[in-house]
């Protein structure tokens, strides 16, 4: 059986072509593995994937679904590329399908052929329409017959599936998602890797004080998002201590900003080993008191990578959707004790000073806090599972 992949052309320029094209070939070999042995193989401006014909269509289909870079994705017949050969693959194709009108879309990228995609499109239609009795129809069809043919085959492709379209992961560079077991980090990670990120996970948990729930949790909400991103590291963060020398030392009001603060500076370190060139977080602008303007600003002033927040212009309810669609809500719905409510003052501040905060932490030993927690943080490799 063959597969051919396309991706939104638009976006590549140039020299930036092959690269993109090579990895999305990698991602898309590694996305099936454990399903089928693939072959694949760049043609002009698209990828072909031959597995053996029992591999099971719809699981693949889910699987490539989640392979950011591909625009859409179809089976395909490939043909020579001659008018003999194409008519042949379009009995085939035809046969055994139902439908009283159809459209015939021929592409030729390669401009060799001796026909063109206008006569090669009006002679099919003629072909078809005198084996089916069929009646064709450009506006919308009941079937449509798309014919792409190349220098060296002509690909019919069968009915098409979007792809997850955005970027191939890998292709912009490393990051740091701070996941945290709740509905919103793990759509911000989704989007992170749509744009091409390749990510490292890193959890903040309070046990022994709290339960390990929020670390299953996030265990289960990588192996989604490995999906996209391939085995992913997770880094699992001893927090509390950190949390109880802040209780002891510093005023309560400012404790939720001090607390992402520091989990700003153990990403970066975290980070460090992996090259990575940002952050990414699901902060949405005034969602909650921790995320106001001047908090958001207060918090990113301790990372000096920047901090991607690709949630910041949504609403609860978009977010919601976005994370069903990802296969992440019924998992992040689930109950936890996330570790930013462990010793929460009973107001915090909605509106902090970076300076009046940096005056506050000068008064600890931030640089030992963070290397304690680093030499206590676990590190877990998280295989994709799939939907
Ligand atoms: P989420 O639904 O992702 O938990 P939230 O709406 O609850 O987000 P906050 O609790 O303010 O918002 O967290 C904001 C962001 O800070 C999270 O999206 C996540 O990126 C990061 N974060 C919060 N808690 C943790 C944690 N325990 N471990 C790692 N990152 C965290
Ligand atoms: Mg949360």
């Amino acid at each position: 059986m063959h597969v051919v992949l396309h991706y939104a052309e638009v976006a590549l320029k140039g020299r930036n072509r092959p690269r993109f094209e090579e990895r999305l070939l990698r991602n898309a070999a590694d996305a099936l593995r454990g399903l089928a042995e693939p072959r694949l193989r760049r043609l002009y401006g698209r990828l072909l994937i031959e597995v053996p014909d029992s591999t099971d269509f719809e699981a693949l289909g889910r699987r490539l679904a989640r392979v950011y870079g591909i625009a859409y994705f179809a089976r395909a017949t490939l043909a020579e590329p001659t008018f003999e050969a194409i008519e042949q693959a379009v009995d085939a194709f035809t046969e055994g399908r139902t439908f009283r009108t159809f459209g015939v879309r021929a592409r030729r990228p390669e401009k060799r052929h001796p026909f063109t995609s206008a006569e090669l499109s009006v002679r099919l239609g003629r072909h078809v329409e005198r084996r089916t009795g069929a009646r064709v129809d450009l506006e919308s069809p009941d079937l449509w017959i798309r014919v792409d043919v190349l220098a060296n085959e002509a690909i019919l492709l069968h009915d098409r599936m979007p792809g997850p379209g955005g970027m191939p992961v890998g292709t912009a560079g490393p990051v740091v998602a701070l996941i945290s077991g709740g509905i919103d980090s793990p759509v911000a990670a989704a989007l992170a890797l749509k744009r091409g990120c390749e990510l490292c996970f890193a959890h903040f948990h309070s046990a022994p004080y709290t339960s390990s729930a929020s670390q299953d949790k996030v265990r289960e909400l990588v192996g989604r998002l490995a999906a996209s991103n391939g085995p992913s590291r997770l880094y699992l963060i001893p927090f509390a201590e950190l949390q109880q020398t802040l209780v002891r030392e510093t005023p309560a009001q400012p404790r939720i900003v001090l607390y992402r603060r520091f989990m700003l500076r153990v990403a970066e370190r975290l980070g460090a080993r992996t090259r990575a060139r940002a952050l990414v977080t699901g902060e949405s602008l005034s969602q909650v008191s921790s995320q106001t303007l001047a908090n958001l600003d207060s918090i990113n002033r301790a990372a000096t990578l920047p901090v991607l927040r690709p949630l910041i212009g949504m609403d609860k309810d978009e977010i919601v959707r976005r994370a069903r669609e990802l296969g992440t809500y019924e998992i992040s719905i689930e109950p936890d004790e996330d570790c930013c409510s462990y010793l929460m003052p009973r107001r915090p501040a909605t509106w902090t000073e970076p300076e009046a905060i940096e005056q506050v932490e000068r008064a600890l030993d931030a640089k030992g806090l963070v290397e304690a927690i680093l030499e206590r943080t676990v590190e877990e490799r998280i295989e994709p599972t799939h939907a």
